[in-house]
């Protein structure tokens, strides 16, 4: 994969984890999920998380070894 097609990943991988955060949003009254309704952090929220640290990393990572090559 060249670096444009691994930052478009990257990018897309997060944006999806975003929607899945924002998606199994914990309820503040019962702490469950009010969207699959398990008590926080769903299994689902915790993989969003992971995801979206790991692609963040790599987009910074791109960012910072390309600021003068792009
Ligand atoms: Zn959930």
């Amino acid at each position: 994969m060249n670096s444009s097609g691994l930052r478009r990943y990257a990018a897309e991988q997060a944006a999806d984890a975003r929607r899945t955060l924002a998606e199994h949003r914990t309820e503040a009254y019962t702490g469950v999920c009010r969207s699959c309704g398990r008590p926080e952090p769903c299994d689902e929220q915790r993989a969003a998380r992971t995801r979206l640290a790991h692609h963040d990393a790599t987009l910074h990572a791109l960012r910072a070894g390309r600021a003068t090559s792009a």
